[in-house]
């Protein structure tokens, strides 16, 4: 953001989680395996900058993007790396690829003819093996075929050959996992035993980084596991890893009490109790809450649980305040984090919303300004 903001709402992202979670990640694979962090979706909405910035302080060998807007605005804030793009973009901009050093995917031998006529210099590419997710990618194998086609063209480089098996979508299937990874495999030996070079072999993001230690290769692509979001780990890689979305927090704009507003028609969408007194949070389902107002919806203010009043609004929540007697304009509000000796943390606010933990910061992280700490 070019200047701050004056929204009084935020979320926090503590960039030293980022930093821990990539130094056990190093642990884990060893010092030998190139680490790509993948920042997708704005870094899982903890802001593609920031944690690019945090993770290329850290050492690592480079970072990927399935958003070559988010990808170019890295670059031209500074990070220097090498950078991957997923399947994002049309062979149109091969020019700017090649000056923004933006190393884009290829799977069809179509690919590799559209990439290497737009292309003018020398454009770095990537080959994606499909080994079962039937998205981008060459099957195993026509791996071995775009790849001689890569190398034999006028202008392009085979930068790596990446594979990304389906898994952890809410589609875990242990020995589908494991025959995507044999797939990737197989792609890759008949491209050695072609004598073609590959600098970058891939093909762990999170969930197989954590459970198949033995398809860690030469790097690794995980993305949302060096924000901290819990998957299943084999016992040798479980580890202790931190969440880098910490806070979810804003303060109010308006406490008033209901006494005062005299005759007004009793809402038929609450119960107006004696006495009440209401706040607003800046804050609605446009920005990531839920529309349909959870039954157990509570935030802390001044370290006390205060109930949300349904409905949710587009950009506002209403707090009833009765029984938090200090409350007043330009309190902060705890949707997420610690408020004097109470917390809701990662689980329980999903919890309240009726979501999983990794669908909270892509949802929040979208609209809302972040807050650096760490
Ligand atoms: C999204 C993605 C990743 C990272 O996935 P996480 O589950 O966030 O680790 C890695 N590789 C590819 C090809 C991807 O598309």
């Amino acid at each position: 953001m070019a200047f701050p903001s004056l929204r009084p709402t935020w979320c926090e992202i503590d960039l030293g989680a980022v930093a821990h979670n990539l130094r056990q990640l190093r642990g884990l694979v060893g010092p030998e395996v190139a680490i790509y962090v993948c920042l997708k979706g704005d870094a899982n909405g903890c802001g593609a900058v920031a944690v690019a910035r945090r993770a290329e302080a850290e050492g690592v060998a480079g970072f990927a993007f399935g958003n070559v807007d988010s990808a170019l605005a890295c670059r031209d804030a500074g990070i220097a790396s090498p950078i991957l793009l997923y399947p994002s973009c049309l062979p149109e901009v091969a020019s700017l690829l090649e000056e923004k050093r933006l190393m884009p995917t290829l799977s069809t031998l179509a690919d590799v003819a559209a990439w290497d006529q737009a292309a003018r210099g020398r454009l770095s590419v990537f080959l994606k093996i499909d080994a079962g997710g039937f998205r981008a990618g060459a099957l195993p194998h026509e791996g071995a075929a775009v790849a001689a086609a890569i190398v034999q063209s006028r202008h392009l480089h085979l930068a790596g050959v990446y594979g990304h098996p389906m898994t952890s979508y809410g589609f875990e299937d242990e020995s589908y996992t494991r025959a995507q990874l044999r797939g990737v495999e197989q792609a890759l030996a008949e491209i050695d035993r072609a004598g073609i070079a590959v600098p970058v072999r891939m093909v762990s993001s999170s969930a197989i980084v954590l459970a198949h230690p033995e398809a860690d290769l030469n790097a690794v692509d995980p993305g949302r596991l060096v924000l901290g979001l819990p998957f299943p780990a084999v016992a040798e890689r479980k580890v202790e890893w931190r969440p880098a979305l910490i806070g979810l927090k804003s303060r109010l704009v308006m406490v008033k009490s209901l006494a005062e507003i005299g005759d007004v028609e009793p809402a038929p969408f609450m119960t107006r109790r004696a006495g009440m007194r209401i706040g607003l949070i800046p804050f609605g389902w446009s920005d990531g809450y839920p529309r349909k107002m959870p039954a157990s919806a509570t935030v802390l203010i001044r370290g006390m649980r205060v109930p949300l009043i349904a409905p949710s609004h587009s950009e506002l929540l209403r707090v009833d305040l009765t029984d938090c007697a200090e409350a007043k304009v330009g309190d902060e509000v705890v949707l997420l984090g610690r408020s004097g000796e109470d917390g809701i943390d990662l689980d329980e606010l999903a919890g309240q919303w009726g979501v999983s933990t990794h669908d909270l910061a892509p949802a929040i992280g979208k609209t809302l300004p972040h807050r650096y700490v760490g």
